[in-house]
C-alpha cells in the first residue's frame, strides 16, 4: 500500500478477526495504562485479575468491541492501573504465553461453576477439567491441610492429576473412585463456587 494514506478504519484482519481500528484502540488503552511506551514492553507489565460472565452481552471492550459476554480484568503489574472489560481475543493479542494461561484457566473455572451450579454431574474428566485447571486450584488455596492429606494439600492435587491423566480411566480403583468423589464434593466444588476472582 503505497504512502500509507489509506485511512479506511478497517484494512485488514488481524488474528482472532481482528481489525486495525480495533487493534489500535488497544495499544492506545493499553500504552496509557502503562509504565512503558511502546506495546511490545508494555505487554509484559500486564497479568489477568479476573473474569465476570454477563450472558446478555452488554459489556464493550477496550478496543471498542460490542457484545462482551466474558469480561476479564487485567492488572498492570508496575503501577496498579486496571483495565476493564477486555476480552479474551485482545488478551491474546499480547501474545504473551502467560497471560493466554491465565485466561484460559479463568474460562475453564466459569465453565465449571456454570456446570456445578447447573446440577451436572461433575466428573474428574476434561469435559470439565485441564491440568492447568487442578494445578491453578491448588495454587490458589482449594486443597488445604487437613488429616485426610497428611497436612500437606499437595497430596490432594497429586493425586487427583495422577486419576485425571489415566488413559485407561476403568482402572480407576472404587476406593480411588470414591477419594475423587469426596475431593471434588469437599473441596473442589465449594472452593469454586466461591472463588472470588471470577464472578
Ligand atoms: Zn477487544
Amino acid at each position: 500500500m503505497p504512502g500509507g494514506n489509506d485511512l479506511r478504519p478497517v484494512l485488514r484482519v488481524y488474528s482472532h478477526g481482528m481489525t486495525t481500528a480495533s487493534f489500535q484502540a488497544l495499544v492506545r488503552a493499553v500504552i496509557d495504562d502503562s509504565v512503558a511506551n511502546t506495546w511490545a514492553d508494555a505487554v509484559l507489565e500486564w497479568e489477568v485479575d479476573g473474569l465476570e460472565e454477563d450472558p446478555r452481552g452488554l459489556g464493550m471492550c477496550v478496543c471498542g468491541q460490542p457484545n462482551l459476554v466474558q469480561l476479564f480484568t487485567i492488572r498492570n503489574t508496575r503501577n496498579g492501573n486496571v483495565l476493564f472489560p477486555i476480552g479474551s481475543k485482545c488478551v491474546h493479542q499480547f501474545e504473551v504465553k502467560e497471560l493466554d494461561q491465565q485466561v484460559n484457566v479463568l474460562s475453564d473455572l466459569l465453565r465449571l461453576r456454570t456446570a456445578i451450579n447447573d446440577g451436572k454431574f461433575v466428573t474428574l474428566t476434561s469435559e470439565y477439567f485441564t491440568r492447568a485447571l487442578l494445578e491453578f486450584l491448588y495454587d490458589e488455596g482449594a486443597f488445604p491441610p487437613d488429616q485426610w492429606n497428611g497436612g500437606d494439600g499437595e497430596v490432594d492435587v497429586d493425586f487427583l492429576l495422577k486419576m485425571f491423566n489415566k488413559r485407561d480411566k476403568d482402572a480407576i480403583t472404587p476406593p480411588q473412585r470414591r477419594k475423587i468423589r469426596a475431593l471434588l464434593m469437599t473441596k473442589v466444588f465449594p472452593f469454586v463456587q466461591a472463588y472470588q476472582r471470577v464472578r
